[in-house]
Order: structure tokens, then C-alpha cells, then sequence
């Protein structure tokens, strides 16, 4: 008998703090005997899968006694049409998350180290330091800088060294919902050594609109050390199938290859994706019904005396001003789930995610009441 089996895992595994996912609506209906609650913890499209994806998946159920198709050839097709760029730059996920993974994996030991921002997503830091590579942080700009939370990317910049094979910029981010400037990140890549790596995560690109939406996925034909992650997870609607993919130049996409498993994008992601590439209306949709559902939130938060940071995204972070998990708690006992960020070290914020017109209105009823107004 093992009595400490973490003694035995990787000292770079024993450091690690598991992620913390959004909490799912069959787990606090369980544990709080309630029912009919509402989910804004992860960033989720309300309008779930498009009519064309649904279509796709249900057409796929007799073929799942098969392994899937390793090398994605159609959805692969379907995305060089989409980027206008040859199969060979993409690599297939199981999720965006699974690329940021493979890519640690790929270019980082414990002698070298990769850049990122504070605030940035939970799983750079995680799929970073299991490799034992030292993460280096960026200070985010400061509360009273417009872009307040967001990635400095001068910051990011002056921490990269020779030693430094990868630099993650979510843009725009997640939990911030900032952005940063295509002219800055343009310049930004170009300033980078070619030994490193800079991966440009677009998980939220669909929402961003005007000055957010820089599209990096349009560069990678001119920085051979640009990945661009994407994902089916958010705009369409496919969380619960996990594929996502990334655009690289051929190299990059060769050796990530070396690092995946061969069916790591199951059969049903793999149809449902390539239908969702082709569902124009409803990623209009779904960008329509965020765009009046932000207007919706951000309306009905100015009534709560909270601090709300501008966002690019489909979801806003916001500052209770009084401990989030505590405002978390009173939301989750009304059936609302959203999502506290105390991990991320913002202590008195949470961030809601933008749900449909009535999940929208129910949050903010729950909020004022959690905030005791
Ligand atoms: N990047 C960002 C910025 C995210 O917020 C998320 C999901 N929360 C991901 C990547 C990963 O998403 P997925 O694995 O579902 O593609």
C-alpha cells in the first residue's frame, strides 16, 4: 500500500494545483436539492449546437464502432478553405486545451521557460509548470490603465529571453475579457527571437468586434514562430465535444503532430465541426443574441454599484467589491452558477457569463439580492 503517492509524481506535478472548472448544474442542483437553476460559470453559447452541427451528429451515431478519422481530413479541408491556407498548418484538439498542452509538451523542459501575463487563462501556468519549465509572469496593467487587467504586452516582451521557447497572449482574454490592439500584437510578434514560440489564443475571436477582433490566424503565413489556437467550444456551440484546432506554419504543426494521440478528436467533433464551420446564420445568431445580452448585463449591473471591466467576449468580470466567493454562494443558493476568480487572484470579483435573455434577467434579480441591495 502507496501512503504518499504524490511523493512519487514528478516534482514539477507536485506543484501544480488542479484546474477548477465551472461548476455543473447536475452537481449544485445534487448537492443544494434544487432544480431548474441556471449555468453562467463557463463561457458556454445559449443556443447550444447550430441546426447543421445537430444534423451532423445525429447522421454520425451508427459509424461511432469505428475509430474516428486520425487525421481529420475533412474538417482540416473544410478549415484551410475557411483560413485560405493549406491542411498542413492545422493541427486537430480535443479542445483548444488540448493544443496548449501538446505545444508545453512539444517545446518545453525544466532548462527553459515560457512568458505569459497575470489574469491570463488558468491552464498556461498549469500546462507550463507539468513540464517543469519556469512560467514567467507579466504584470497586467494596472486598475487605472484603460485597458485595466489586460496584457502589457511591453511587459510580456522585456521577460523573454533566449531561453524562452513559448509566450501565450489570449486575445481577447479570459477571465479579463481584454483585448489588445492588431497593430501592437503585430508588432509585438515581429519583436519576438525566432527561438520562441508565441501562441495566439482566439477561443473568444467570434464575439470580439471593431479594435478587439485583430485575427492573427491572417499572420501565420508571414511568422513562421506564430501559433493561433481556436476552438469549437464557444461561438459553436460544441463545448461538450471538445475539438478546437491550431494554425501554425507546417514545421510547428509537424512536431505537434509527434506529441498527439492519434484519435485525440472523436468522430462526432469531427462531423459536428466541419457542419458548424459551414453554419454562417448561426454564429450570426449567437453573435446577435451576445451582443444584446451584454447590453442587457451591462445595463442592469450599472443599477449595483459593482465595477464592470469592458469585454470582447461572452462574459463580463465584475468587481462585488466584498469577497466573491461569498456573492458565489448567496447566487448558487438562488440556482444561479457563475463563476468566482479568487484562483486567479481577483478575490472580489466573479465572472458571468452572457446567457440568454431570461438567464440574463434571472441573474441579475439573484446578483442584487447577493449583494443585498
Ligand atoms: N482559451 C481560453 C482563453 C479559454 O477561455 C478556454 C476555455 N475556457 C480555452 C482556451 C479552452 O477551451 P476549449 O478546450 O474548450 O477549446
Amino acid at each position: 500500500m502507496l501512503n504518499n503517492v504524490l511523493e512519487l509524481a514528478a516534482p514539477a506535478v507536485r506543484q501544480l494545483a488542479p484546474y477548477v472548472p465551472g461548476k455543473p448544474l447536475s452537481e449544485l442542483e445534487r448537492e443544494y436539492g434544487i432544480r431548474d437553476s441556471i449555468k453562467l460559470a463557463s463561457n458556454e453559447n445559449p443556443l447550444g449546437p447550430g441546426t447543421k452541427a445537430r444534423v451532423a451528429i445525429a447522421n454520425a451515431v451508427n459509424d461511432l464502432g469505428l475509430y474516428p478519422d486520425g487525421n481529420g481530413f475533412e474538417l482540416k479541408q473544410a478549415l484551410a478553405k475557411h483560413h485560405a491556407c493549406s491542411t498542413d498548418r492545422i493541427t486537430l484538439g480535443n479542445g483548444s486545451n488540448d493544443l496548449l498542452v501538446l505545444l508545453s509538451e512539444a517545446f518545453l523542459t525544466p532548462e527553459v521557460d515560457a512568458v505569459y501575463s497575470q489574469y491570463c487563462f488558468a491552464i498556461y501556468p498549469i500546462a507550463v509548470q507539468a513540464t517543469g519549465a519556469v512560467g514567467r509572469v507579466a504584470a497586467a496593467f494596472p486598475e487605472s490603465h484603460q485597458m485595466s487587467l489586460g496584457h502589457d504586452l511591453d511587459a510580456m516582451r522585456k521577460l523573454v529571453t533566449d531561453k524562452t521557447r513559448l509566450v501565450f497572449v489570449a486575445n481577447p482574454n479570459n477571465p479579463t475579457g481584454t483585448w489588445v490592439d492588431a497593430v501592437a500584437l503585430k508588432r509585438f510578434i515581429a519583436s519576438l527571437p525566432s527561438t520562441t514560440m508565441v501562441v495566439v489564443d482566439e477561443a473568444y475571436i467570434e464575439y470580439a468586434v471593431n479594435d478587439a477582433s485583430a485575427d492573427a490566424s491572417r499572420w501565420i503565413d508571414e511568422f513562421p514562430n506564430l501559433v493561433v489556437t481556436r476552438t469549437f467550444s464557444k461561438a459553436y456551440g460544441l463545448a461538450g465535444l471538445r475539438v478546437g484546432y491550431a494554425l501554425s506554419s507546417a514545421e510547428v504543426a509537424n512536431v505537434l503532430n509527434r506529441v498527439r494521440q492519434p484519435f485525440n478528436v472523436n468522430s462526432l467533433a469531427l462531423v459536428a465541426a466541419t457542419a458548424a464551420l459551414d453554419d454562417e446564420e448561426h454564429l450570426q445568431r449567437t453573435a446577435e443574441l451576445n451582443s444584446k445580452g451584454m447590453q442587457q448585463v451591462l445595463t442592469g449591473l450599472k443599477e449595483l454599484n459593482v465595477r464592470v471591466y469592458p469585454s470582447a467576449c461572452n462574459f463580463v468580470l465584475v468587481d462585488c467589491k466584498r469577497p466573491g466567493a461569498e456573492v458565489n454562494e448567496a447566487l448558487l443558493r438562488q440556482g444561479v452558477i457563475v463563476r468566482p476568480v479568487g484562483g486567479y487572484g481577483l478575490p472580489t470579483h466573479i465572472r458571468i457569463t452572457i446567457g440568454t435573455e431570461q438567464e440574463n434577467a434571472r441573474m441579475l434579480v439573484a446578483l442584487e439580492k447577493a449583494l443585498g441591495k
